[in-house]
């Protein structure tokens, strides 16, 4: 028999990541491909390096790509950082948390830890006060943590760190482009990211931007490897412990230098070259605007259909939210319907929240009105056929109404202009059937 191609069924993924790709993300992933030191491919690159300056918020030179999923930016930023023994400070207020201080302990760092509860986030002051009693030589906390929807308020925390000394890392791979985030202005040292969160694009691939203070650092521990080293090259005696993290043999990959190290994943490097693009030429202010609004709706529609949202609302992030599912029905079974009968995915939860929320999420191409209103309508039919007694219409109802009241607010026609992010979802259509 003969083998078949692959062919994924269709679906609306409004989980909190991965989301759909924009298909022009996509189409930039079937460019292709050239050298690793072809003039193009370096062109590309040095641009890419540039459009993550913008959507960072950074002057940083040091801003690139770590090929692999998110977690390949935190591991290369961690272990490139981290010396063994090294205080490592690591606040954990949802799932993402607990993979931070993983990582460092795996780097052999002596890692404290604060927590809170599931839901809520940090006051400075609590950060604070574990500052000045563990004196860690660096701070690793996550800005949004999907598993809680939740996001930690950073823009103190630089300024506090370098007062006392400390290096700043935060993974910002489920707020950037969705929430306000200022790499300089916030004073952080280390950022990392990744595509299938507001991007719009797959996981594999992890932008990130490292201040001069983490450059500094890094480059201390600069070992570059037999067989390219040139003679004076120094090696040093605390080299980073991963060679393929090593950070700063990859900064002199993507700079001048262009001393080989890996072969740079061309593919992941013209899809992540794309989402930035867009970015860029959609503005960042813009960009967040879009998911505030659109996560604002969704959150309307699923008050208005009855439900209850799951967490410190004052810090929820724009681009995820969470529900406490209701008595009476099987979320499990809900969310398969969803799925098989509409094509719509929806996100159940981690550790402590699993089996009491569900996590809806409108990012980066799927931050729409017309995803919002289709998962609301299908979310009243899937609980109304589990048991539950929802209003008819109520959460799309809401939702529609938050969008005319912006609309007003904003002095636009609340019929069609309602959202920004439409006209150009509606030339990405025409471009689309065009091709
Ligand atoms: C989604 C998410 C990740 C994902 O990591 P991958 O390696 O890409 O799976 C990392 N950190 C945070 C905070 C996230 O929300």
């Amino acid at each position: 028999m003969a083998t078949q191609q692959i062919n994924p069924p269709p679906r609306l993924l409004m989980g909190p990541g991965p989301i759909d790709a924009d298909p022009r993300v996509l189409r930039a992933m079937s460019a292709a491909l050239v050298g690793q030191y072809d003039p193009a491919m370096t062109a590309y690159m040095t641009e890419t390096m540039g459009f993550y300056r913008t959507v960072f918020d950074t002057q940083n030179e040091q801003t690139f790509l770590v090929d692999g999923t998110s977690r390949a930016g935190i591991e290369a930023a961690l272990v490139s950082l981290i010396e063994p023994g090294d205080r490592v400070l690591v606040p954990i207020f949802g799932r993402f948390g607990h993979l931070l201080r993983e990582i460092a302990e795996r780097c052999g760092a002596e890692v404290h830890v604060i927590e809170v509860e599931w839901g809520t986030v940090f006051t400075v002051e609590q950060i604070k006060q574990a500052i000045t009693d563990v004196r860690p030589k660096l701070l690793a906390v996550v800005h949004g943590d999907t598993s809680t929807t939740l996001a930690q308020p950073l823009e103190e925390l630089g300024n506090l760190c370098h007062r006392h000394g400390v290096l700043f890392y935060t993974d910002v791979t489920a707020s950037l482009a969705g929430n306000e985030f200022h790499m300089d202005a916030w004073e952080l040292d280390a950022t990392t990211a990744g595509l299938q969160k507001c991007l719009a694009g797959p996981s594999g691939s992890a932008p990130i931007s490292l201040s001069p203070r983490a450059v500094e650092v890094i480059n201390r521990r600069k070992s570059i490897e037999a067989g390219i080293r040139s003679e004076g090259d120094t090696v040093s005696a605390s080299r980073i412990r991963s060679n393929y993290f090593d950070l700063a043999m990859i900064m002199d990959y993507w700079g001048e230098k262009r001393l080989n190290h890996h072969t740079e994943a061309t593919t992941m490097l013209y899809g992540s070259r794309e989402c930035a693009r867009l970015l860029v030429d959609e503005g960042m202010e813009n960009a967040v605007e879009r998911h505030r609004l659109h996560g604002a709706a969704m959150a309307a529609g699923l008050t208005g259909l009855g439900l209850t949202l799951f967490g410190d609302q004052n810090h929820r992030m724009n681009n995820v939210v969470g529900i406490e599912i209701p008595d009476g029905i099987d979320g499990d079974k809900a969310r398969a319907a969803m799925l098989t009968d509409y094509g719509i995915e929806i996100g159940t939860s981690f550790g402590p929240l699993h089996g009491r929320i569900w996590r809806i999420g409108t990012m980066g191409y799927n931050a729409r009105k017309d995803t919002v209103l289709t998962t609301l309508a299908v979310l009243e039919q899937v609980l109304r056929t589990g048991g539950v007694r929802v209003t008819g219409g109520g959460g799309v109802g809401a939702a529609l109404e938050l969008y005319a009241d912006d609309a007003a607010a904003s002095g636009s026609d609340a019929g069609i202009g309602a959202d920004a992010g439409a006209t150009e979802v509606e030339r990405t259509a025409t471009e689309a059937a065009a091709v």
